[in-house]
């Protein structure tokens, strides 16, 4: 299939040229407001306390009873080593799975698609991400990656919308942190946040200082956008047969 490119250039505006969101406003009056009381840039959706503290605490005791596994890569000479750019695990969910897929798919459902008025299409099977002090996920995109050569980022995966749900608060540092909007957003249990997959919202997780952080991730593919690979992801949920039925 035909390799795609994010435009690397242009966001955000300049501080003085007119804000993305179309509000009408000059960037730096708008969504690159600094200091105290920023606005949550535009494109970035947050829902504080879509779960309860009780729905995150059951989900973290049955985390807790899964096996926790590392995220690995391969070096220059192929051999399978501990993913440096990612220092976190993932928990293997085996039969409680299917509870994941719930809890991700009412986030879409309730909340994702009213607010953006994206039709999902489907979404992929959704992770746990633990990570304990001293883990990071360094900057990245979820869609794609950095081609150097051509100073610009190739999409590589059908990721349209990236969602995350924190189940703890429990912990410092950690932020999720938007490299262009140089934006930070502090997790806190229950909340649900969205935003586009593409480079504009290239992001990181900041290193642990202290304590434990948790959270659900998925992405979805969102309908009339050009595809990039020949087969969707593995075990991805379709959103139309998924509804059938509900
Ligand atoms: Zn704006």
């Amino acid at each position: 299939m035909a390799s795609k490119y994010f435009p690397d250039t242009g966001f955000p505006p300049a501080r003085n040229d007119p804000c993305y969101c179309s509000s009408g406003e000059r960037y730096k009056r708008c969504c690159g407001v600094m200091g105290p009381g920023r606005p949550i840039p535009f494109g970035i959706g947050v829902k504080e306390q879509f779960l309860s503290p009780e729905e995150c605490q059951s989900l973290v005791t049955l985390i807790d009873s899964k096996e926790a596994m590392p995220f690995r890569a391969r070096d220059p000479q192929n051999n399978i080593i501990l993913d440096p750019s990612r220092v976190c695990s993932w928990a293997k969910m085996e039969e409680s799975q299917r509870v994941l897929d719930e809890v991700v798919a009412c986030a879409f459902e309730q909340v994702i698609i009213p607010e953006t008025g994206v039709e999902v299409v489907w979404y992929e099977e959704p992770q746990i991400l633990m990570y304990k002090p001293g883990g990071f996920y360094q900057y990245h995109i979820d869609a794609g990656h950095r081609v150097p050569e051509q100073q610009a980022w190739c999409k590589a995966v059908d990721r349209d919308i990236s969602m995350l749900i924190y189940l703890r608060e429990d912990f410092t540092g950690g932020g999720l942190h938007f490299k262009r909007l140089d934006y930070t957003l502090q997790p806190k249990a229950g909340m649900l946040v969205w935003f586009p997959s593409d480079s504009r919202f290239e992001h990181m997780a900041k290193p642990l200082e202290s304590g434990m952080r948790y959270s659900i991730v998925s992405w979805a593919a969102a309908k009339d956008v050009e595809r990039v690979q020949d087969k969707r992801a593995k075990r991805s949920i379709d959103w139309l047969t998924r509804k059938k039925q509900a």
